[in-house]
């Protein structure tokens, strides 16, 4: 029988929401030894329901970590956790000489660069490892990790990212996982946009769906927005649009990512309208007009809305 590298390690498994739970299962499931915690006690209650080891608090759970996974909403979460407050220790006073922080978050690039800093600080090393995914990916073990860290620490964690994932890149040093996922996601979010206005006047101008769809997927309009997400239904079955826009990707998810991408923006003074404009019109999108538990591509009902209540220009 071959060796399994990532059984080796001991993982405490911090934050057991809607991605952590799966992904955490997916490691027991595999033969790696994981004890979780979580601050909810409903989100305990149903990772103990799932038969992850639990413990008691986060002192508890990382104290024979090799590995420190957190998977939490955002830096803040990530960083007071690391930290500690004046009540309780944190996490890196806490970990075992030797541990490795493994933030599969998705934080502002800055954030990460300031953990990762406070990490190697304390003596530990870091990586950063969001996904892309969602539920769905953590469930079946098939999430893509984007990981910024050296490139000893990215050896070491690569095979067990590979029992939760079936893509794992190396970025670059630490930050550079959160910077490309923020990278692809501003992508996205522009394009969905560009391809729901384009579906739009297609409607106003009387040009078929599907005949639209049939001329751009082959032409130099294609993208992931249209041919896979695709925001109408038919021309793609198994896009949200053909089962009333349920998630896929929340539009709370693509208002949170636009804005750590805007975030980037400001701290490294790029010009770029295009991804401004996408985080205001997601950021509308999901307070306002109720899209925050659709998927993102339901945009293209808030832009068919605006666009009835709006007169033609003469
Ligand atoms: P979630 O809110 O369901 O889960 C986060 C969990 O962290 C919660 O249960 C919360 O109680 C717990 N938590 C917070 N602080 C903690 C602490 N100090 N100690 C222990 N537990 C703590 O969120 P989620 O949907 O699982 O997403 C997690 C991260 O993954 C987010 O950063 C999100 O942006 C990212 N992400 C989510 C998706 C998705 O589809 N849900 C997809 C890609 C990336």
């Amino acid at each position: 029988m071959t060796h399994d590298p990532s059984t080796d390690q001991r993982v405490a498994f911090l934050g057991l929401g809607h991605m952590g739970a799966p992904m955490a299962a997916n490691l027991l499931a595999a033969g790696v030894p994981v004890i979780g915690y979580d601050v909810v006690p409903a989100a305990m209650d149903a990772a103990a329901d799932a038969g992850i080891p639990l413990a008691q608090d986060a002192i508890q759970a990382v104290a024979d970590a090799d590995v420190v996974l957190t998977m939490f909403p955002s830096g803040q979460h990530v960083l007071e956790a690391y930290r500690g407050t004046d009540d309780a220790p944190g996490l890196l006073a806490s970990a075992p000489s030797g541990a490795t922080f493994l933030d599969c978050s998705t934080i502002n690039i800055s954030e990460a660069q300031d953990a990762a800093r406070e990490v190697t600080e304390a003596g530990f090393d870091a990586a950063d490892a969001p996904v892309s995914g969602g539920v769905v990916g953590a469930e079946a073990g098939t999430l893509a990790f984007m990981v910024g860290a050296d490139d000893h620490v990215f050896a070491r964690l690569e095979p067990l990212l590979a029992v939760m994932g079936s893509r794992v890149v190396h970025c670059g040093p630490a930050g550079m996982g959160q910077a490309a996922k923020i990278c692809n996601n501003m992508i996205l979010g522009v394009s969905m946009v560009a391809v729901s206005e384009a579906f739009v006047l297609a409607e106003k101008l009387g040009l078929d769906h599907q005949a639209m769809f049939d001329v751009v997927s082959g032409a130099s309009g294609q993208c992931w927005s249209l041919t896979t997400n695709c925001p109408v239904p038919g021309p793609v079955p198994s896009s949200p649009a053909n089962r009333d826009f349920q998630p896929g990707f929340a539009g709370a998810l693509m208002a949170k990512d636009l804005g750590l991408a805007v975030n980037a923006l400001s701290e490294t003074s790029v010009d770029a309208p295009m991804g401004e404009l996408a985080q205001r019109i997601y950021a509308d999108f999901a307070s306002e007009w109720g899209g925050a538990d659709q998927d993102f591509s339901a945009i293209i009902q808030s832009i068919r809305e605006r666009s009835t209540s709006r007169l033609p220009r003469r």
